[in-house]
């Protein structure tokens, strides 16, 4: 088997193995926020970290960058794990960095004291003001230069929560002159009165990502730190946090971007899926419609195809947009394989066999993986009447059409060849019954002379009496705009696919009575489906993961 290249992050590691550190001090983690459901994009930085802790055996922590308790939540916290563990991961350490507020705020003290912190107590107008713009420095402001111990006990009063929200944050010290605007003075704490979903009340301040995040990992003793490459210039003060608090024989933790995914025809900021959720534009997160991976795998992708999906993409520095349809393609890829074959109607018109006996029923034999010979056989009931698809039906078909017509003869999947006799019509002319003859040497199968015999199609079919009724939900994007979450003027909701779900009532074959949440199958001529959760015994529910090609590409 042919080595895949090392993509550039391998490459570091490598580098600095070679040079000399030691592989048992390697250690990577995963930190979402928990503000939301995980979705496609975060397989990706997924996919990467929890490679490089299998390619290098070495641990790989989740750690829930929990700093902002207005957004954060214990059901994200539980559904981030549960995708975890469904895409095939294992963390060696659930953390939180809520558990190092308290050291963290202890550092703050440390840099207080050394003059590399100090308390500003002007609205965040006038800071805002005084930071200046990329291309003109910045001024101190008024506060920049209390003494420390007016820094130490204004900070002490901002804890214990003597202080409204907006009255003083406290800020690191550097430089508000640097050419990078991150490094102006950017504030470390800010006094937030405010339920935790962990620490409930105990802090009236909370850290800020870029205080918490390096000084997290040095806490993890994370070797490598990767993130997306938004934060390319929040690395220098990434190491500037680092530089206050590192001593010396400890990893020191590095950061290193690589491009995030973009997919086309979806949007993927936390921000906006959870508008679509509370506007119930989708219902809920793991709508089938949603990029998250709760929707997905209920949509019936497997994680299979998203870890091959992030294997094909791979990890760079350049960022570009992915078409969906790569996501697609590597579900069917899968799913070809190991989805059982059946039949399902799901726009049914009545056939009679005119020639079969009223009360015979025959059971077929038919293969239900041909992809897979382990999968075997199951049976099929065949009888006078059936359903097929209304438009595998043309009273008058051009050259073309090797589908059922009056005059022509076409196969049953599994069973018999058939020919078009004549058509029962309403009122309206519109066709009720399509009535056929059948050859009886025909069967599928039988070996003998007319099985063999080809004709211009094949269908598939349900007998009327034995077949299942089941709803079938007929997923498609959920924006009909490549990116509709990049135009000026106007607002990614103007871009909704209105028909990006319609329901069908359509038959089963009987084998599928007993089918269970999550089972996968391919309706025959049809396209993929998956057991919704919605589904029961009583009320078959099934979900359309994907067709069987591409139907944006025709
Ligand atoms: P949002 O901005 O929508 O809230 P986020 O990036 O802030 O998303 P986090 O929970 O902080 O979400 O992300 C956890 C990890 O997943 C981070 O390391 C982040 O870089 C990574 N990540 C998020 N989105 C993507 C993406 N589209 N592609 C690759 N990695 C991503
Ligand atoms: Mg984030
Ligand atoms: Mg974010």
């Amino acid at each position: 088997t042919e080595e895949k290249s090392l993509h550039f992050i391998e490459q570091i590691i490598e580098d600095s193995l070679e040079s000399g550190f030691p592989q048992d001090k390697l250690r990577f983690r995963f930190p979402p926020e928990p503000n939301g459901y995980l979705h496609i994009g975060h397989a990706k930085s997924i996919c990467l970290n929890f490679g490089l802790g299998l390619r290098y055996n070495a641990p790989v922590n989740l750690r829930f960058d929990d700093t902002n308790p207005a957004k954060e939540e214990q059901e994200y916290v539980d559904a981030i794990k549960e995708d975890l563990i469904w895409l095939g991961f294992n963390w060696a350490e659930e953390r939180y960095a809520s558990d190092y507020f308290q050291q963290l705020y202890d550092w703050a003290i440390v840099m207080i004291k050394k003059g590399k912190a100090y308390v500003d107590s002007q609205s965040s107008d006038d800071m805002a003001i005084q930071k200046g713009t990329p291309t003109q420095p910045g001024v101190d402001g008024p506060y920049r230069n209390r003494s420390v111990e007016e820094n130490l006990e204004l900070f002490e009063g901002m804890k214990n929560g003597n202080f409204p929200e907006g009255s003083h944050v406290l800020r690191a010290k550097i430089d508000m002159t640097s050419t990078n605007m991150l490094m102006r003075d950017p504030l470390m704490y800010r006094v937030l009165h405010r339920h935790h979903h962990r620490t409930g009340n105990d802090w009236k301040i909370y850290p800020m990502y870029d205080y918490a995040h390096g000084e997290s990992d040095y806490i993890e003793q994370i070797s490598h730190s990767i993130c997306t490459l938004e934060f390319v210039m929040h690395r220098e003060l990434y190491n500037w946090f680092l530089d206050q608090i590192y001593v010396e024989n400890k990893v020191r933790p590095h950061q290193y971007e690589f491009a995030r995914l973009n997919l086309n025809y979806t949007v993927m900021s936390k921000r906006k899926l959870l508008q679509l959720v509370q506007e119930n534009i989708v219902n809920g997160w793991d709508d089938p419609r949603m990029p998250t991976i709760s929707g997905l795998r209920r949509r019936g992708y497997t994680a299979a195809s998203i870890r091959k999906f992030c294997d094909i993409i791979g990890v760079a520095k350049r960022e570009n947009v992915i078409d969906v349809s790569l996501l697609e393609f590597c579900l069917r890829e899968d799913l070809n394989k190991t989805a059982p074959r059946v039949m399902a109607v799901l726009d049914p018109i009545k056939l009679v066999i005119i020639n079969y006996p009223e009360e015979k029923e025959e059971w077929l034999e038919a293969e239900n993986n041909q992809e897979d010979e382990s999968a075997g056989y199951r049976k099929v009931p065949f009888s006078r009447e059936l359903y097929i698809e209304r438009e595998d039906f043309l009273e008058e078909a051009p050259a073309k059409f090797f589908r059922l017509s009056i005059g022509k003869e076409v196969r049953l999947k599994n069973a018999y060849i058939i020919r078009g006799e004549s058509v029962v019509k309403d009122a309206n002319g519109t066709i009720t019954e399509i009535h056929v003859t059948y050859d009886e040497d025909s069967r599928s199968g039988s070996g003998s002379e007319s099985s063999q015999r080809k004709v211009a199609g094949t269908l598939h079919w349900v007998s009327i009496k034995h077949a299942i009724e089941a709803e079938v939900r007929l997923y498609d994007r959920l924006f009909i705009d490549e990116a509709p979450d990049s135009h000026k003027e106007k607002n990614f909701l103007d871009f909704m696919n209105a028909s990006s779900l319609q329901i069908a009532k359509g038959f089963v074959e009987p084998s599928l009575k007993y089918v269970k949440s999550g089972d996968k199958f391919q309706f025959q001529r049809l396209g993929y489906f998956n057991v919704d959760k919605d589904s029961s015994t009583e009320k078959l529910v099934f979900n359309r993961t994907v067709g069987l090609k591409d139907a944006w590409e025709e």
